[in-house]
């Protein structure tokens, strides 16, 4: 018998083990099930080349569980160990600096495990004492058991130990308050978790029936997993069913995804994988933990930031492979350059795979697009590479319905709608039935509309004008069809300056008060004369109103009120009647006013000239007083006149018809503006 201290420069790694790694405790068996089936696969390997000439039997692991003796044994029938192995593999844990690397990665087991091979040794975090019981494939080797309870000191023998057959058990006693993991429902769980998908079969216990009315073991052993699990198979000898029913695997209770990605390569590394594209229903719903990683098969994650593209996470499934490292936090994943070729990678095959799919059956691409354009654009919103690649098969669709590439969206709307600028302007709209009015208007003079009522939308509309030079999106109710795409100078409105003074505070006090709202009141002749006014919200302000709903830090944009124009077709015969008949039924009132106004203005400038010239003389100050004196009366006079024009307009029912119509159109006529105007038009009538 032997006896040392295990080669660790602290004093006593174990109850810092079990300090430390206490929050991640259940992990340890994860740890010991990879080993016996790494252990079992390198057999194989030795097999294959022919340096192990016995014969190989069943290789699976088994975990069995002994309540009287308060044990928790793996077993495999791997390579096995000869006390030299042992001696190498388990007693030198070759680190340094122990103090140093706990104090650095003392937030996660994870870290340490992984960083430092110490697989083996998380089995102490639920241990009073571990055992290795092991016989080496080696010609010769002689059974080794080797115990160690939980002090650096460990013994090793290999006198009497008897074991039947290659391979290891390591046994675990369970320590006090790790009684849990003598639960066979604890240890079936925690293996379906981390094991579900090894490549050896991973036995726990025995199957169960129902006999003289309760249920007992039977002599079939419980397999745990797949252990050809989809992924690793080849995606020609897969039907749709074989995918679905794995999805509904992973994802118990989910609908149908909409279709799905099989990764399979092996340059310039090693990554398998299926991803589905689950049904996104209203809410962009993004979850971090839809996606598994494994490593050969042995579960590693399903907090995969930083190694999917971040789009990415909006998908379901898996993905293997064995350049990611096993065994570490997220922080390291992120900062390893295997994984980020691996999230550059998957983005560049999804991106293949939609094009493929876009190529090989356009009519069924253009029927999941309101589905997945949430995935594309979101894709390219955020990853670059992505963008450039999805340029060619990314959609839009019109109000109509139809759908077109970008380019050719291009092509179609560039004769029609290219303002004077050589600006191509995009029109949409983002909700076709409150904004009717506009896009037919719009249609009718031969303009095409876009659908943009998408989540993402609005930060889309921003990347295509990015992306595509001289273009710009406009809302198609954010102007009159005449400025929304300029194509000749405006024509002149035909107003004199007291027929708009008039007639703008005629029409303001007449708009029915909404909360938070502001508007202005515009003249003009349109190309068209049909409709006597149109109520247009503008873009830019729409926009930032919308980001600011979306982002928190925008929320400023937010609050603002909406400021709405109400444009007054001058060209519309009913408005030219409003037009003749104010100005002959206020003219009279008004302008001896406006000249008042108009010569106290004179008198103002006139002394804030002596004010400047003069400064600091009496003279100075008496035309302070007199400017001030002005002022109040230009005020008295302006609420006057203002005054006689609403009142007179308030006795208008055409005036206040051709407002409410205008806001009818855009959806804002609402409550009692709704009801006055209803009862106004049966009056009418
Ligand atoms: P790692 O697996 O990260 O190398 P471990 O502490 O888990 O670190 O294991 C250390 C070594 O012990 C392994 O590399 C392997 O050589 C050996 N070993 C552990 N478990 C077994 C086993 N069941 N059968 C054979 N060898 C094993």
């Amino acid at each position: 018998m032997a006896t040392g201290k295990i080669g660790v420069t602290t004093e006593n790694i174990f109850p810092v083990i079990k300090k430390f790694l206490y929050s991640d405790h259940e992990i340890f068996l994860r740890e010991l099930v990879s080993n016996a089936v790494d252990a079992s696969q390198k057999l194989r390997m030795l097999s294959t080349f022919g340096e192990y000439k016995g014969e190989l039997g069943t290789l699976d692991v088994r975990v069995s569980i002994d309540a009287d003796k308060g044990t928790l044994t793996v077993s495999d029938r791997g390579i096995g160990m000869t006390a030299e192995d042992i001696d190498k593999y388990i007693n030198q844990i070759a680190f340094s600096g122990a103090e140093e690397f706990l104090s650095k990665y003392k937030d996660s087991a994870n870290n340490i495990i992984g960083h430092f091979g110490l697989g083996f040794y998380s089995a102490f975090m639920v241990s009073d004492k571990v055992e290795i019981v092991s016989l080496s494939y080696k010609e010769g080797a002689k059974p080794v058991r080797w115990s160690c309870d939980g002090s650096p000191e460990y013994e090793m023998t290999e006198e009497g130990i008897e074991k039947d057959g290659r391979g290891t058990d390591i046994i675990l006693y369970i320590d006090k308050d790790s009684k849990e993991f003598l639960q066979q429902d604890r240890i079936d769980a925690l293996l379906k978790k981390y094991c579900r998908f090894m490549p050896l079969p991973v036995i726990s216990g025995k199957e169960q029936e129902w006999k003289d009315g309760k249920m007992q073991d039977t002599d079939r052993d419980k397999v745990i997993n797949a252990t050809e699990p989809l992924w690793t198979r080849k995606p020609a000898d897969l039907k749709d069913e074989d995918y679905l029913r794995f999805y509904h695997e992973l994802m118990p209770g989910a609908e149908d995804p909409m279709f799905w990605i099989h990764l399979n390569v092996d340059f310039p590394f090693t990554l398998t994988g299926i991803l589905y594209f689950p049904k996104i229903h209203n809410n962009l719903d993004i979850r971090k933990d839809r996606i598994q990683l494994y490593c050969n098969q042995v579960y590693v994650t399903d907090q995969v930031e930083g190694v999917v593209p971040e789009f990415m996470t909006l998908m379901q499934g898996v993905i293997d492979s064995p350049d990611i490292p096993l065994n570490v936090s997220r922080s390291y994943l992120q900062a390893d350059s295997a994984v980020k070729k691996i999230s550059g990678y998957i983005s560049k095959k999804v991106a293949e795979k939609l094009a493929s799919m876009f190529k090989d059956d356009r009519k069924a691409f253009e029927q999941k697009w309101d589905d997945i354009k949430v995935f594309i654009e979101y894709g390219m919103l955020t990853d670059e590479k992505f963008c450039d690649a999805a340029m060619k098969f990314a959609l839009l669709r019109d109000t109509q319905g139809d759908y077109f590439t970008l380019e050719e969206y291009k092509k179609l709307v560039e004769p029609e709608q290219t303002d004077k600028q050589g600006n191509i302007i995009y029109l949409y709209a983002t909700d076709v039935q409150t904004q009717y009015s506009y896009i037919e208007a719009a249609r009718a003079r031969g303009y095409n509309v876009l659908l943009m009522d998408g989540q993402l939308d609005p930060h889309f509309i921003g990347l295509l004008e990015q992306k595509q030079e001289k273009t710009r999106l406009v809302r198609v109710d954010s102007d009159i069809l005449d400025r929304l795409i300029v194509k000749a100078d405006a024509k002149d409105a035909g107003l004199t300056p007291l027929q708009i003074d008039m007639l703008s505070t005629a029409f303001r006090s007449q708009i029915p008060a909404l909360e938070k709202t502001d508007f202005i009141v515009e003249f003009q002749s349109l190309e068209s004369p049909e409709l006597p006014a149109t109520v247009t919200q503008g873009e830019f302000m729409r926009r930032m109103k919308e980001m600011g709903a979306m982002q928190p830090g925008m929320s400023f944009y937010s609050e603002m009120p909406d400021s709405y124009t109400l444009v007054v077709n001058t060209a519309n015969p009913a408005v030219q009647t409003v037009v003749e008949q104010t100005t002959e039924s206020l003219r009279t009132e008004i302008e001896p006013l406006r000249k008042e106004v108009e010569e106290l203005n004179k008198s103002i400038a006139d002394n804030r000239k002596i004010t400047e010239d003069k400064k600091d003389t009496p003279e100075a100050d008496d035309a302070k007083k007199a400017i001030a004196e002005a002022e109040k009366k230009v005020g008295e006079l302006r609420s006057r006149q203002e005054k006689i024009e609403s009142d007179y307009a308030a006795g208008q029912p055409r005036l206040r018809q051709i407002i409410d119509l205008a806001l009818l159109g855009s959806g804002l006529l609402k409550g009692a503006a709704l009801d006055a105007f209803i009862r106004r038009s049966a009056t009418l009538l």
